[in-house]
């Protein structure tokens, strides 16, 4: 068997350019653009590459940008009287605080800060509630970028996911806890697994769906795959090149090539996951523009 290539770059595009037309159906409406504005503080070289990347897409799409550059010693305080004032700010409908943020600021008080509503990265405790207890208060909530974007991709795969068995490798505020939600609420039997989960690999194996979001390179072998399963490779680590030795690259958290003789599909890193995240950034952002239209949170 050799898997299908899940191409996260094709089904992104299609994601931005669903994105776009909502833009310009929100432009029309209401004569001004969707805006999200984007909280980076500090000079984390890879925050500043995540945050240029999401500025090009948004403005591509139509959709303005306010970046706010921070100095890594602000204080928690005038941070989150930042944060106060793009809630009160009407042009502003999405609120994108980049992390990690330095170690003196806690980050579950910053995202707690933001008005719900404009809480583009679906991390406030009242998004997190809300899509656990799923229903219809998945359409007041915002589901997370990562998981939001494996789901799509495994959707547009597999369109009823009901009855399979989902292996998740971690279990993150980020990835692992918000996808593991969003395939129960597809009625997938979900198992969750972490670094204390004895003999993951007997686990794996019995996944229909394994979703890998470890941050540990190549840690999945073929072995640990179900023959015909489909796997979702959240990981992004940079490693040596075995080629170049003084240049690196970017592998997953599946040993992909192995991987491509048991799986049936499979995300490809990078392209896979990685394009999907800022799709969905740009799709929450436009989401939480109409909902403001209409109700307060
Ligand atoms: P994280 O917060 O570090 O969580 C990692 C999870 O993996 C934890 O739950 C941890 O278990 C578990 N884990 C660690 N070592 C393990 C092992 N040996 N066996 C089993 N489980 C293990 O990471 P994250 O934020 O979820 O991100 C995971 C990966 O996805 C990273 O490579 C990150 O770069 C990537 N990522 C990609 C995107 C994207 O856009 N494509 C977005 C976000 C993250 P414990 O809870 O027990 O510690």
């Amino acid at each position: 068997m050799t898997a299908t290539i899940i191409d996260g770059k094709i089904i992104a595009a299609e994601v931005r350019a669903e994105a776009k037309v909502e833009v310009e159906k929100f432009v029309s409406l209401y004569n001004t653009n969707p805006c999200l504005a984007v909280v980076l503080v500090g000079e984390n070289p890879a925050s500043q590459v995540y945050v240029r990347t999401k500025s090009k897409m948004a403005k591509e799409i139509g959709m303005d940008i306010e970046d706010h550059i921070k100095d890594k010693d602000i204080s928690e305080k005038d941070l989150i009287d930042l944060i106060a004032q793009l809630n009160n700010d009407k042009k502003v409908n999405g609120i994108l605080v980049q992390l990690p943020l330095p170690e003196h600021i806690d980050s579950r008080v910053i995202i707690d800060a933001i008005d719900p509503i404009k809480d583009a990265d679906g991390f406030h405790a009242l998004n997190v509630g809300r899509n656990s207890i799923g229903g219809d208060l998945l359409k007041k909530s915002f589901v997370p970028c990562t998981p939001l974007g494996c789901y799509l991709m495994l959707k547009k795969n597999i369109p009823n996911l009901a009855g399979m068995h989902a292996v998740i490798i971690g279990r993150s505020n980020i990835v692992g806890k918000p996808m593991a939600q969003l395939l129960l609420e597809e009625s997938c039997t979900v198992t969750t697994v972490h670094s204390k989960t004895k003999d993951i690999e007997t686990i794996t194996r019995q996944a229909d769906i394994l979703v890998a979001a470890v941050g540990r390179p190549l840690m999945v072998k073929a072995d640990w795959i179900k023959p015909g399963a489909v796997v979702i490779d959240v990981g992004i680590n940079r490693v040596e090149n075995p080629s170049d030795t003084s240049k690196t690259m970017l592998v997953g958290d599946v040993d992909y090539v192995n991987a491509m003789s048991v799986a049936s599909a499979i995300t490809p890193v990078p392209g896979g996951v990685g394009p999907m995240t800022i799709a969905c950034l740009l799709r929450n952002t436009v989401q939480a523009a109409f909902r403001q239209k209409i109700s307060k949170i």
